[in-house]
Order: C-alpha cells, then sequence, then structure tokens
C-alpha cells in the first residue's frame, strides 16, 4: 500500500495541503503531525476578537473533529516531529513512532523571537503566538493595569488596541522612527500611531528596551535606551518570528531565513516540499526588496494558497506559485488592507484621505503594493491590478476621476 502524504504542522497551512488535497480526489493515506493539542485553529483572532473575549475557542477550530474522520485525513495531534530520514523517506515522532512517506510536506510555521534583554523570562512577561499564549494574555489582562509593549508591529498594535479598549494604560516602545515601519508606507505608519492616541494608547519611538525590570520575581517596570524607566505590571513583547526550518536543516536540506524551495514549493529533494511561514520562496513580488529573489511570507492567504500549490501539483496539475501576497490587520476600529509587498524605499501616492484612503507604492515606477484602510474596493482592485499586466502609473493612482475598478476589469 501507499505510504501517502504525511504533512508536519498542524497550523493554517499543514491543514490546508490535508484539506485541499481530499477535495482533488487524493485516495492515498494522508496524515497531519501537528505538536500543539487538539484541532488545527486560526491564529488571527488570537490577537483580536479572541483576546477581547467576542469569541471562545471552540470558533476557533479550522473544522470540528468529524471532518477529518470523514476525509479520511490522520490527525496526530501533541506530538512533534524529531527527524527525517530521507533515505527510507520516514519521519521520526518524540512518542517514538515512524510514519513512512511518498511525499513529506514541512508546514512547521514560525516562532516569536525572544527579546534578548535581562529580565524577559520574568512573570508578567508574555508572547502571543498559539492558543495557550492567548489565554493567558486574556487572564492576565484583567488584573494588569499598566502595560508595556515591546514592538510597533501588527501583533503588538493589535493588543495594544484591544487592551486600550479596556480603558489599561498602554505604552508601545518601537525601535524604529513609527509604527509598523518593515511593512507600511510612513504615510499609513503615521495614520495608525494617530489611531492609537486616539485610543489613549503612547508611543517611544526609536527607543530600544534594555531591561525588565522585577521584583519577587515579576516585571515591574522597563528600562529604555533613552534613559527613560516606565512601569508596568504586564510586558507583551511582539518583535517578530524565527521560521521553524531546523527539522529541515539537520535532514539537509538548504535553508536561510526559511526552506528554501522551487518556484513549485519543492525543497531540494523532489519528495519534501515546504509552505506557509517556514517556507523562502521565489517571487516576482521579493524584485527588489531581497537579495536572492526570494521572500518568507508570515499571512493567511500564502499559508492557504501555497497548501492549495503542492496539494494541485500531488494530484497532477503543477503550476508555480504565483499568487498575489494579502494580508489584514485590525487595529480598534480601523481594518488594514495589504496587497503586495512594500519595501522601505518605495515611493508612494495616496488616493482618498481622512479616514478612508490607500497608499499606493511603486518601486522603479512599478505598482508594487497597496495599503488601504476603509478602502475595501481600492483592495480588492488592487490585488486585480498587481495580478495582472495592466498598468497603473501614480497619476492615475491619484486621480479620482480614474475608474480603477474599469481599469483591473481591462
Ligand atoms: P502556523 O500556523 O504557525 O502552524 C505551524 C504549526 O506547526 C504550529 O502548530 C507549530 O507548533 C507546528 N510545528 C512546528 N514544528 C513542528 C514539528 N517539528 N512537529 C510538529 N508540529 C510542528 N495573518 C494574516 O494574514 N492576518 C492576520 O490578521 C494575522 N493575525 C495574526 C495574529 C496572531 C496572534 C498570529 C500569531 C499570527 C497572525 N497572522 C495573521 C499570521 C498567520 O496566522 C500565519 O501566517 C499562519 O498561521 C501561518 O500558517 P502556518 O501553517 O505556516 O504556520
Amino acid at each position: 500500500m501507499s505510504a501517502g502524504v504525511v504533512i508536519v504542522g498542524g497550523g493554517q497551512a499543514g491543514f490546508q495541503v490535508a484539506a485541499s488535497l481530499r477535495e482533488a480526489g487524493f485516495s492515498d493515506p494522508v496524515t497531519l503531525v501537528g505538536d500543539e493539542p487538539g484541532l488545527p485553529y486560526q491564529r488571527p483572532p488570537l490577537s483580536k476578537a479572541y483576546l477581547a473575549g467576542k469569541t471562545e475557542a471552540e470558533g476557533l477550530s479550522l473544522r470540528p473533529m468529524a471532518y477529518f474522520a470523514d476525509h479520511r485525513i490522520a490527525l496526530r495531534a501533541g506530538v512533534r516531529a524529531v527527524a527525517i530520514d530521507r533515505a527510507a523517506r520516514r519521519v521520526r515522532l518524540g512518542d517514538g513512532a515512524t510514519l513512512a512517506y511518498d511525499h513529506l510536506v514541512l508546514a512547521t510555521g514560525s516562532r516569536n523571537r525572544p527579546l534578548p534583554v535581562p529580565g524577559a523570562d520574568l512573570d508578567g512577561v508574555y508572547q502571543l503566538r498559539g492558543l495557550s499564549d492567548a489565554d493567558a494574555l486574556r487572564t492576565a489582562v484583567e488584573t494588569a493595569r499598566r502595560i508595556v509593549v515591546v514592538g510597533a508591529g501588527f501583533i503588538g498594535l493589535e493588543f495594544a488596541a484591544v487592551a486600550a479598549a479596556r480603558g489599561l494604560d498602554v505604552t508601545v516602545i518601537e525601535a524604529a522612527d513609527r509604527p509598523m515601519a518593515r511593512a507600511v508606507s510612513a504615510e499609513m505608519g503615521a495614520f495608525f500611531r494617530g489611531a492609537h492616541e486616539a485610543l489613549g494608547v503612547r508611543f517611544a519611538c526609536e527607543a530600544a528596551i534594555l531591561s525588565i525590570e522585577g521584583a519577587a520575581g515579576r516585571a515591574v517596570g522597563v528600562h529604555l535606551s533613552d534613559g527613560r524607566d516606565l512601569r508596568a505590571d504586564l510586558v507583551v513583547v511582539g518583535i517578530g518570528v524565527l521560521p521553524n526550518q531546523e527539522l529541515a536543516e539537520e535532514a539537509g536540506l538548504s535553508v536561510s531565513d526559511g526552506i528554501h524551495v522551487d518556484t513549485s514549493l519543492a525543497t531540494d529533494d523532489p519528495a519534501i516540499s515546504a509552505i506557509g511561514d517556514c517556507a523562502r520562496f521565489p517571487s516576482r513580488f521579493a524584485d527588489g526588496l531581497s537579495h536572492d529573489g526570494r521572500v518568507r511570507i508570515e499571512s493567511v492567504q500564502n499559508a492557504i494558497d501555497q497548501g492549495r500549490c503542492v496539494a494541485a501539483r500531488l494530484t497532477g496539475r503543477a503550476a508555480a506559485y504565483a499568487a498575489v501576497p494579502w494580508f489584514w490587520s485590525d487595529q480598534g476600529r480601523y481594518k488594514l488592507q495589504i496587497a503586495g509587498l512594500g519595501g522601505p524605499s518605495d515611493a508612494s501616492v495616496v488616493r482618498g484621505g481622512g479616514d478612508a484612503f490607500s497608499v499606493f507604492r511603486y518601486r522603479d515606477r512599478r505598482l508594487c503594493a497597496v495599503e488601504s484602510v476603509n478602502r475595501a474596493g481600492d483592495h480588492m482592485v488592487a490585488r486585480r491590478l498587481l495580478g495582472s499586466s495592466v498598468p497603473l502609473t501614480p497619476e492615475q493612482a491619484v486621480d479620482p476621476a480614474v475608474d480603477l475598478r474599469a481599469l483591473a476589469a481591462a
């Protein structure tokens, strides 16, 4: 009997390959191995509705238990894959079992980058990645009064918005000169800074955290590079992620900030693919952004589309991965939507104004990304334009008389 497909990582990407394989009529065994307990679940609500207590854990599951049995997906939850024997095509699990595969998919995701300062291990210091982190934070905000958020990225800011809405005292520390500096334009960063300040959030930008101060094992404050000391009974660290690539690296596959894959998402070993947060893949959206023309993208869209792409290849419909990247972040009453990939030196033009506008970003006069706040129509058009060869000049982008929808449909 065929050994079928083994998927390591029971998150968004891993689940998607399994589901898409069955949708495509794949009939060989499919095994999904995940080190987190329980059913595969969605992470985005962990820093949004779930954190705010507006949805419960059952509402996060990607599918109910019955789905896995009905679709003959063998779910091995709560167990880690610890080694790959490529010659024998076997994966060893932490509980001593081994699984044979015809094809192995690595969907191991990413983990939070640790904060390298004294005091980072004190009680009262949190990071947010999984359901258990979100549960701990939900409990901690019940009694917290003064919160310091380290890192003004998406997760730190989403958390800040939820905490400020509860009336808590929140200060966000950021090493760059503005929020979300790596991911969005100066215009969008400034808008969101203002939106958070209107909620009462304070910012300490161009400041680094040097240490977290403790008393009786608990965080009581932070010490900053600009000499300031801030009191805090809760410190939330959101300073980016690291790809979970060690399993691949130890098996001799190429890695560097992610597991290297080709345009079809296969690793150096044609019997092994890698997808989602852990995969570094060639992309035209990386032109001018990365030294090797490859990117690693941390988003639900990327995880789902890459899962579908690998399932299509394994069922005889191979195609290069070419999806337009897109992303969203909910912060307070604002939804930020991004299509494409922007970089720090891109030029920007703005369409619209007030609290409903889009920033069109250009690299070498080519549209490379569009950031929209409260302009869902622009976002949808941007995804179509970025996926097509229809050019949009910066002059057209800012001109309200230009019908973007008609242009995208052309
Ligand atoms: P993951 O979801 O991380 O899944 C990987 C799984 O593999 C994990 O369960 C991990 O524990 C497991 N694993 C790792 N190694 C092993 C091993 N050796 N053996 C077994 N299992 C293993 N994206 C958006 O587009 N929009 C958002 O608003 C948004 N909000 C987010 C909010 C939060 C709080 C977080 C944490 C992420 C958010 N993201 C958002 C990002 C998005 O959730 C990720 O990009 C997506 O989950 C990536 O899917 P993945 O399957 O690649 O990785």
